[in-house]
């Protein structure tokens, strides 16, 4: 399999940066709505209004990463709203999962890496509508990586060969 474009896995959110988004087809394996950070925004929580006791509040990290007061509740590690593979609002459901498995935000192109219905063959053309359904997420994780990348970088040249103290 050609992993076109892959630029870094970025392993605390699972996901590659490339330089153009692949196409994709579900595959209904539920796999995104299983252990997943549901991010969700306010209007997400309007949408899904008319349901109670869905959503929780989410941890530091959690803030810090996707800007999101609130994530979906999960029971047994599965969204309360998936039943069997099925999504129970679809019609409903909130942004993080209608742009599932992408989020394009105003600097990088993000795929899951679990998702099996990535065709890493063929280029997706709807890069703007992944970009609208991503904004909840977009300014907070751009960030996040930049701090990521920045710390990783002093890392390394903190641990390059001159750098190092002797013994
Ligand atoms: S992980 Fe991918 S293929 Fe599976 S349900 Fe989610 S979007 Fe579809
Ligand atoms: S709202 Fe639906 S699509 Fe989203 S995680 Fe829950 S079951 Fe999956």
């Amino acid at each position: 399999m050609e992993v076109f474009g892959t630029q870094a896995l970025i392993p605390e959110i699972g996901m590659f940066a490339v330089q153009k988004l692949p196409y994709h087809s579900c595959r209904r394996c539920g796999r995104c709505c299983t252990a997943k950070l549901i991010p969700l925004y306010e209007k997400d929580l309007e949408r899904l209004g008319g349901f109670r006791s869905f959503y929780m509040p989410t941890n530091s990290l959690e803030r810090e990463i996707t800007g999101a007061a609130y994530k979906m509740m999960m029971v047994n590690s599965r969204c309360v709203f998936l039943d069997g593979t099925i999504c129970k609002v679809y019609d409903m459901r909130p942004d993080t999962c209608r742009r599932h498995p992408f989020i394009v935000t105003r600097k990088r192109i993000l795929v899951s890496a679990a998702c099996p219905g990535v065709d890493w063959s063929r280029e997706n053309n709807d890069l703007d509508y992944y970009r609208t359904l991503s904004s909840g997420i977009s300014e907070r994780l751009d960030r996040f990586i930049e701090a990521r990348s920045r710390l990783s970088s002093r890392w390394t040249r903190l641990l390059a060969p001159g750098q190092r103290p002797q013994p």
